[in-house]
């Protein structure tokens, strides 16, 4: 195994990235957290957004300045590119690409389109990344607190001779520098983390918390008592898990919950399952996923809009909703509140 290289602050040319003017393209999750912990570092930003939409008002409640995305590529060194994967070989096509010119820094926080070849960027301009492993409220919240969330950084193409650099500095004024940057390449990063987010994050646990909630609501017990043993108390182990591992959890929880767990556990997760996993990670590796999620969002996502509807349906989400409420735990400090980020 290779060693593990962690790039902190003092690692770090901080001074690098604010001689230069960056534009980021969007004001999403990504686009609201690191547009303005870029400010809050010093940096030099404008935003390119669709004058007058939802996302410009927002941003310009933030006092931020924002231009159309044409004209921010003109006027930027670094071009941030947040908008969602699915639609950003559109904008390139029409708003980035004829306005880019040799040396400025092509960026990403994912390396989707440059991977799968859906966005080729010209020879002389650098291509980077710098990927939070965290959802943009997160980078906001965590940079305003004093800390950061890990970046992963990556290089496609280098012109200047400096593009690690870069991507270091920038990495570092969204607050990463705190806590640590890794580097990888835009096909590890792209491949795991899509299939992160499949096998584990979101897919694999999302299906196996409505699976288990099901199973004890359908043998007759109260769906209250399932949200909680299911659902709920899920965080309160991830706690655990991500300040010191398994071993810290088991230490934790009783002989009796850690017997079950290693009894358990594996009858569940089985081979069928590490062959379904397998089968999710060709299927990334080989570009098949990839042109699915491009051909449905192009013919206007209807099999999309239909399992997100039958996901927000489902009886967990109504439960979770009464509980939530009636426990008011967390409400007063939600990372998310729609009208503004
Ligand atoms: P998002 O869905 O939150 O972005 C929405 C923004 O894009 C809005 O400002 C919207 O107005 C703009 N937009 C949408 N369609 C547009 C169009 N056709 N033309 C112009 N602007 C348009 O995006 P996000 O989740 O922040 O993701 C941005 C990038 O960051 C993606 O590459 C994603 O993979 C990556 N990423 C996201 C997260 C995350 O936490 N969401 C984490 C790591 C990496
Ligand atoms: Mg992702
Ligand atoms: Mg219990």
């Amino acid at each position: 195994m290779e060693n593990l290289k962690i790039y902190l602050d003092n690692d770090i040319n901080k001074e690098l990235i604010k001689s230069k003017r960056i534009a980021i393209i969007g004001f999403g999750s990504q686009g609201y957290g690191q547009g303005l912990n870029l400010k809050d570092s010093g940096c030099d930003v404008i935003f390119g957004l669709r004058q007058g939409g939802a996302s410009d008002i927002k941003a310009k409640d933030y006092g931020l300045t924002t231009f159309p995305i044409s004209e921010v590529v003109k006027q930027a060194d670094i071009i941030q590119v947040l908008i969602p994967d699915e639609v950003q070989a559109k904008v390139y096509e029409e708003e980035i690409k004829p306005n880019l010119r040799a040396g400025q820094y092509l960026m990403f926080a994912h390396g989707f389109n440059i991977h799968y070849g859906y966005i080729k960027a010209p020879e002389n301009v650098n291509v980077i990344m710098v990927a939070p492993k965290a959802p943009g409220h997160t980078v906001r919240s965590e940079y305003k607190a004093g800390r950061g969330v890990p970046s992963l950084i990556a290089v496609y193409q280098d012109c200047e001779g400096n593009a690690k650099e870069i991507a270091l500095s920038y990495a570092s004024a969204i607050g990463s520098g705190r806590t640590g940057i890794i580097e990888t390449t835009f096909r590890e990063e792209t491949e795991t983390d899509l299939f992160g987010e499949q096998a584990v994050l979101c897919g694999g646990c999302t299906a196996l918390i409505k699976t288990a909630f099901e199973t004890l609501v359908e043998a007759g017990y109260s769906p209250y008592m399932a949200y909680f043993e299911v659902c709920h108390e899920l965080k309160l182990i991830v706690d655990l898990i991500y300040q010191g591992g398994i071993e810290d959890m088991h230490y934790s929880i009783s002989n009796n919950a850690e017997y079950g767990d290693l009894t358990r556990g594996n009858k569940l997760i089985n081979k069928n399952v590490k062959d379904e996993m397998k089968k999710i990670l060709v299927e990334i590796q080989n570009g098949k996923y990839a042109k699915e999620f491009m051909e449905e969002m192009a013919n206007g996502g209807n099999k999309f809009n239909e399992l997100r509807s039958a996901s927000k349906n489902h009886l967990i989400e109504k439960i979770g909703s009464e509980i939530r409420t009636a426990f008011k735990w967390g409400v007063n400090n939600k990372l998310i509140d729609r009208a503004k980020n």
